[in-house]
């Protein structure tokens, strides 16, 4: 106790909230941190070893990770220990950086709950290689110069991926109680913040607090292993006291009214010598997930799902459809209809999903949020892209051109956002406001990091191909569709598409296409060759026949808004150097592989929309990973 008040405590604010249950307390503490993350994504450290707190809450974070927070390492974090490494002027620097500067950093991600599995999996490979270093340095002692130990390190580090770089969702380490916050934090916050839990209570076997049978000089270690009641207090008060101390800004401490075993509970006595705020919670806190009473619902389908695949062999299967009136209607109704890149590839993917969706209209289940959904974002941020291109192209252009600042192209882009949220009121409706604001800061962080990249990539052009069409759409929206002859049957078949962005250079009568992706695009001219990506080849050829029949196509590029960067598509190589020199030299091909690659992918398409015509659904469940939207009502799925 002492301990606790002798310390100075500086500026910072105190807040003590008493909650009514434990539950209510994580849904409060959520509630605080999003508070705090609107506020500016500041550095917090949760403190707690309650395992039904820190799930909640690391299973809530673990939904935010959409935009990188930390995009100074999309250099990779090896490439930029190699650069440093190579720079230094002796053994001993090269010593003293990886350890002070890189290891202490790289042992706290690992133990970071929130990291990546993909990025822990790189950090290990990091730490590893570091941690060895010192033993290399043994082993050779006086015989390794300067320059060898460079080439080792670098070697070292060269099988690590540059291109995966530390994603952390927001800067939060989720701490058990005694673990040390590595270089403080603006805000702590502490739950369980009650008498019997903090102090811990004590044992109620009296060998442990024995003590009577130690020498008088036994040594500190033996105070742990047979602590009096003194010696907890103590240590748990040095720990608040150190977490204190470490917090720049604020701590909150809260406490439960009830514990687990609904016993009635009272503040920590550490309270009574803290000068704390008491803080009282909001009067509705809104529920982070599903109400109890949808999750028992969820429980009782996936009985009954169990129950249907265990008769998977009965004769009744809906997607053999056998009754002729019911045949010859939905043959009717898909003579008609138009078909897009994305459903064909779904067809491609597993035709019973297709037609569940596309077929028996069905819409999946989407649970409750209290942040704005994963597809809504990517909405959002394409109307906000789309705003800025439309109206902002020549301002951007302007500065490439030097005569504005780039604060002009923020402010701009703030707007759209803003305007994009406007426009989109109904996906945000009943979200939490401090995550839409959440939401609104990452998605500005994010749109202007895309626009950095597209200024790049157009300053490296020889002649700009300037962005002239947005959300182009072709046989939808009273627009004409692009029409495909079927091999085998008459009557061809209408392809719709919606094309994210043309840029058109008129002086050398070419374009290029570009498709926004939220997450992480893959390589596209293999999965061509399969049949599994068809968008980027029928969008070249509608943008060919329909918009722009006198120019050349010269590239189609996925630009992935997860990690900023325009790596995979399709492009000619003849035009490689002239319009894309940076881009990944990998998606250039011969003009003749590129018609061959797009009259590829209209044959895979026109296959499938013949067989979807022909009702062909069974399911093919050799690709299923049990991912799929509709695993819920689907009896093949894997679970
Ligand atoms: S769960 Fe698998 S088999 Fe079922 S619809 Fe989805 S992808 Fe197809």
């Amino acid at each position: 106790a002492d301990v606790v008040q002798n310390s100075p405590e500086g500026e910072k604010d105190i807040f003590l909230t008493r909650l009514r249950t434990m539950g209510e307390e994580a849904r409060y503490i959520i509630h605080t941190i999003s508070k705090i993350l609107s506020e500016g994504a500041k550095k917090i450290a949760l403190i707690t070893s309650h395992p039904k707190i820190r799930h909640e809450i690391v299973r809530w974070l673990a939904g935010l990770n959409l935009f990188p927070a930390r995009l100074q390492y999309k250099d990779g974090l090896a490439n930029i220990i190699r650069r440093e490494v190579k720079e230094a002027r002796s053994i001993r620097e090269i010593d003293e950086m990886l350890e002070r500067r890189f290891l202490p950093g790289l042992k706290e991600a690992l133990r970071n709950d929130l990291c990546p599995v993909e990025a822990s999996s790189n950090i290990y490979k990091i730490a590893r290689v570091l941690n060895e270093m010192s033993s290399v340095r043994d082993y050779m002692q006086d015989g390794l110069d300067l320059n060898t130990y460079k080439n080792i390190i670098s070697y070292a580090l060269e099988d690590v991926d540059d291109q995966e770089y530390i994603n952390w969702p927001v800067d939060i380490m989720c701490l058990r109680w005694g673990d040390t916050i590595y270089g403080g934090t603006h805000v702590s916050i502490i739950p369980s913040f009650y008498q019997g839990n903090m102090p811990p209570e004590l044992s109620s076997s009296p060998f442990f607090q024995d003590t009577s049978f130690l020498p008088a000089n036994a040594p500190l270690f033996f105070t742990i292993l047979f602590p009096q009641t003194e010696t907890r207090v103590a240590l748990a008060a040095y720990k608040l006291n150190e977490y204190i101390l470490s917090s720049k800004d604020a701590v909150y401490l809260t406490y439960p009214a009830l514990d687990e075993s609904g016993s009635e509970t009272y503040p920590s006595p550490f309270a009574t010598i803290i000068n704390y705020k008491e803080l009282s919670p909001p009067a509705h806190l809104p529920i982070p997930y599903e109400p109890a009473e949808d999750r028992r619902e969820h429980v009782a389908m996936h009985v009954k799902h169990e129950l249907d695949r265990m008769m998977l062999d009965r004769e009744e299967r809906p997607e053999i459809i056998k009754d002729p009136e019911v045949k010859a209607d939905i043959s009717d109704r898909l003579k008609n209809a138009t078909f897009s890149a994305t459903s064909l590839e779904k067809y491609k993917a597993c035709p019973y999903q297709y037609f569940m969706e596309k077929v028996l209209g069905l819409k999946p289940i989407r649970p409750k949020m209290p942040e704005v959904e994963y597809k809504d974002r990517g909405t959002i941020i394409h109307t906000a892209l789309e705003l800025f291109f439309k109206q902002d192209t020549q301002t951007l252009f302007a500065h490439i051109r030097g005569e504005i600042p780039f604060e002009v192209i923020e402010k701009k882009m703030t707007e759209c956002i803003e305007t994009a949220i406007k426009t989109h009121s109904d996906l945000i409706a009943e979200k939490d406001t401090a995550l839409i604001e959440y939401f609104k800061a990452r998605g500005i962080a994010t749109c202007i990091e895309a626009i950095k990249k597209e200024k790049e990539l157009i300053e490296e052009m020889g002649y700009p191909l300037i962005p002239k069409y947005t959300e182009w759409s072709f046989g939808m929206e009273g627009n004409q569709p692009l029409v495909l002859n079927l091999p085998h049957m008459r009557e061809p078949a209408n392809l719709n598409g919606k094309v994210d962005r043309i840029d058109v250079d008129e002086t050398h009568n070419t374009f290029s296409i570009t498709d926004y992706k939220t997450g992480e695009t893959q390589s596209v001219i293999g999965k061509i060759e399969k049949g599994e990506h068809l968008q980027l080849p029928i969008y070249i050829e509608a943008v060919s026949k329909l918009l722009l029949n006198d120019k050349r196509p010269v590239g189609a590029f996925l630009f992935s808004l997860k990690r900023i960067e325009k790596k995979h598509g399709l492009g000619i190589e003849e035009y490689r150097k002239f319009y894309f020199p940076s881009i990944n030299k990998k998606v250039f091909v011969e003009e003749k592989v590129w018609q061959n690659l797009i009259d590829t992918a209209l044959r895979f398409a026109g296959e499938y929309i013949e067989k979807i015509r022909s009702l062909e659904f069974r399911e093919d469940i050799s690709s299923c990973k049990g991912m799929c939207d509709y695993k819920e009502a689907c009896r093949y799925a894997k679970r």
